[in-house]
């Protein structure tokens, strides 16, 4: 098989294989029950209320050319060829071991998040505080693991579109957590404060003061 041919596949399988695993999830938890809500929830997450119109022109545009590029490059006629960047076969395999990874890792997140789990900054009915499994290590597994999946997904594309489409994608879901966690500390106050000292942001605290 031509291996331009064989990557896509696999970018297209990994695609598939994180939609079954959020789709499972999705209706477990019930955190959205049709795409409109969705959509709806998604807006309040990227916080658009907040956003001036010169950033929400941006994100528009973004967006925009981010999926016309990723339909190119998942179709790759032969006349578009400029996107895509002449780098080794290597960072393609690496890249699916690195969008792979996650997608086991993220299902272990799910089981412990459970119903906290939400698309949207929201707190959820008879919301508990979730300090275990992967939460205990770090604040934002489930966003950790996703970034990673989304990198590994820009190094099998090597395609410049699709990595501006998802380098867009990790810095708007970025700047949701220091929202998430004002809204975390005002629900469990001293409880959040407590665990902020002993876990990380994204990464776990490897130089920890014992108590
Ligand atoms: N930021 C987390 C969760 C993403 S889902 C992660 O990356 O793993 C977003 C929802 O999770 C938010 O609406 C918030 O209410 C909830 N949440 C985030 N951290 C939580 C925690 N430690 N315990 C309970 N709910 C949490």
């Amino acid at each position: 098989m031509d291996m331009n041919l064989f990557f896509r596949l696999s970018f297209i399988a990994l695609w598939a294989l994180f939609a079954v695993v959020r789709g499972y999830y999705g209706r477990k938890t019930k955190t959205h029950s049709t795409i409109a809500g969705a959509m709806e929830k998604l807006k309040t997450a990227i916080a658009e209320e907040d956003m001036g119109t010169g950033f929400k022109i941006i994100t528009a545009i973004t967006t925009a050319i981010g999926a016309a590029g990723l339909v190119l490059y998942l179709l790759s006629p032969p006349w578009w060829t400029w996107t895509s960047i002449p780098l080794g076969e290597w960072i393609q395999w690496s890249g699916i071991v690195i969008a792979l990874v996650p997608i086991f890792f993220i299902i272990w997140v799910h089981r412990h998040l459970d119903k906290q789990w939400s698309i949207a900054l929201e707190l959820r009915e008879d919301h508990k505080l979730i300090t275990t499994g992967p939460y205990r290590y770090v604040r934002h597994p489930m966003y950790l693991g996703i970034f990673i999946y989304n990198i590994g997904l820009m190094m099998i594309s090597l395609d410049v579109l699709v990595i501006l489409f998802f380098a867009f994608t990790i810095w708007v879901n970025y700047r949701r957590i220091p929202r998430e966690e004002q809204m975390l500390i005002q629900k469990f106050g001293d409880e959040y404060l407590e665990y902020i000292k002993r876990s990380g942001r994204l990464l776990p605290q490897f130089r920890r003061d014992k108590v």
